[in-house]
C-alpha cells in the first residue's frame, strides 16, 4: 500500500480506468465527475466519490485531471486549485493542446502548485491495463511524486523537459494516430466502392511492411459495424482541430491534419460523434 492519495478530476471513459489502475497500485482515490454517476461505480473499487472538485482535492497530495479539453480543465481547477494542499502536485493529462498547457502551466505558477503536462498515449484498453505512455514534463524537484502515479496508469513515462512540452509530442503523437485512423477508414470504404471484400485489404497489409496493429483493431471495428466508443469521433474533431491550430502557429501547412479534421467532423455531422472513431469511415462512404 501506498500512502499516496489522488484526486481524479474527470472520471469519463480515461479517467475511470486510469482512477482503477491508481488503486490496484493500491494508492488512494478521492474521484470528481461532472455526472456524478459515472463516478460512483469507482466506489466499488475502494474510491472516496466526492460531489465537487474541492472538496476531491482536499487530502490529495497529487491531483490528476482527465477531462475534455483545455477550457474544461481551467474552469474546474480556477475552483479547485484555492482547496489544493500546501504539499501537493497536480498532475495534468487531458489533451488540451499547446495554447492551453501552456496558460495552465501559468494557472499553477500563480498558486504555487508544481505541475505536470503529462497527456498520454493509448486508448480505453491500455487505460484499464495500466499500460498508458505517459509523455511529461514538469519541475525536476518533484518528479518522484509524479512518477508513482505514472508508473501506476503506465507502462512507460517520456520525459521531454521541465515546462509543458508533453503536451506538444502528444499532438505529434496525434497527428500520426489521427491520419493513421483516417486512412484506414478510407481505404475500407474506397475497397467497397471499388466493388472490392474491405477484409481484403486487411488480409494484404497482414505480416508486411505495411502491416500497424491499428488497422486490424479499427479495421476489424469496420467490418463488424459495431464502434463501441475507445477514442469517440467527437473527441478526435476536437484533436484535431488542436494539431491544426498548433501547426498553423507554428508557421506549418497541416493541409492532412485538415482534411482529417473535415471527415471527422462529417462524421460527426452523420450522427457518430459518441462511437468510436473508427467511424470515420462513414465520412469517406458519403458521396
Ligand atoms: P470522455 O469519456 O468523453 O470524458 C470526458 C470527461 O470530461 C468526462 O469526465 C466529462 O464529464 C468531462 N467534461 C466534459 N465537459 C465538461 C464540463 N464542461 N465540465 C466538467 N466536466 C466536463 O472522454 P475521454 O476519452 O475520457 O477523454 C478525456 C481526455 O483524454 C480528452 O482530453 C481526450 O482527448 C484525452 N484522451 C483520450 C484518449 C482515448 O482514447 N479516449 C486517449 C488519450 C487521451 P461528464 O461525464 O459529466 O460528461
Amino acid at each position: 500500500m501506498s500512502d499516496l492519495t489522488v484526486a481524479v478530476l474527470g472520471t469519463g471513459i480515461m479517467g475511470a480506468a486510469m482512477a482503477r489502475s491508481l488503486m490496484r497500485a493500491g494508492i488512494g482515490v478521492r474521484a470528481w465527475n461532472r455526472t456524478r454517476a459515472k463516478a460512483e461505480p469507482l466506489a466499488a473499487d475502494g474510491a472516496h466519490v466526492c460531489a465537487e472538485p474541492a472538496e476531491a482535492v482536499a487530502g490529495a497530495g497529487v491531483v490528476l485531471t482527465m477531462l475534455r479539453d483545455g477550457e474544461t480543465v481551467e474552469q474546474v481547477m480556477a475552483d479547485a486549485l484555492a482547496a489544493v494542499e500546501a504539499d501537493a502536485v497536480w498532475v495534468q493529462t487531458s489533451t488540451v493542446g499547446v495554447a492551453a498547457a501552456d496558460r495552465l502551466a501559468e494557472l499553477a505558477a500563480g498558486r504555487a502548485v508544481p505541475f505536470f503536462d503529462a497527456p498520454v498515449l493509448g486508448t480505453k484498453q491500455p487505460a484499464e491495463d495500466g499500460k498508458l505512455l505517459v509523455m511529461a514534463s514538469g519541475p525536476a524537484a518533484h518528479r518522484d511524486r509524479a512518477q508513482e502515479v505514472f508508473d501506476a496508469i503506465g507502462s512507460r513515462t517520456t520525459w521531454v523537459g521541465e515546462g509543458a512540452e508533453a503536451s506538444r509530442l502528444k499532438l505529434v503523437m496525434n497527428s500520426w494516430v489521427l491520419a493513421l485512423t483516417a486512412a484506414i477508414g478510407e481505404a475500407m470504404a474506397f475497397a467497397e466502392g471499388l466493388g472490392l471484400d474491405p477484409k481484403l485489404f486487411l488480409e494484404s497489409i497482414a505480416g508486411g511492411p505495411l502491416d500497424v496493429t491499428y488497422a486490424h483493431a479499427k479495421g476489424g471495428a469496420i467490418l463488424a459495424g459495431e464502434f463501441p466508443p475507445s477514442f469517440k469521433t467527437e473527441t478526435a474533431v476536437k484533436d484535431t482541430e488542436l494539431v491544426v491550430e498548433a501547426a498553423r502557429a507554428a508557421g506549418l501547412s497541416p493541409l492532412l491534419a485538415e482534411a482529417v479534421r473535415d471527415q471527422m467532423r462529417r462524421a460527426v455531422e452523420l450522427g457518430h460523434g459518441d462511437a468510436d472513431m473508427a467511424a470515420v469511415y462513414y465520412a469517406a462512404r458519403r458521396t
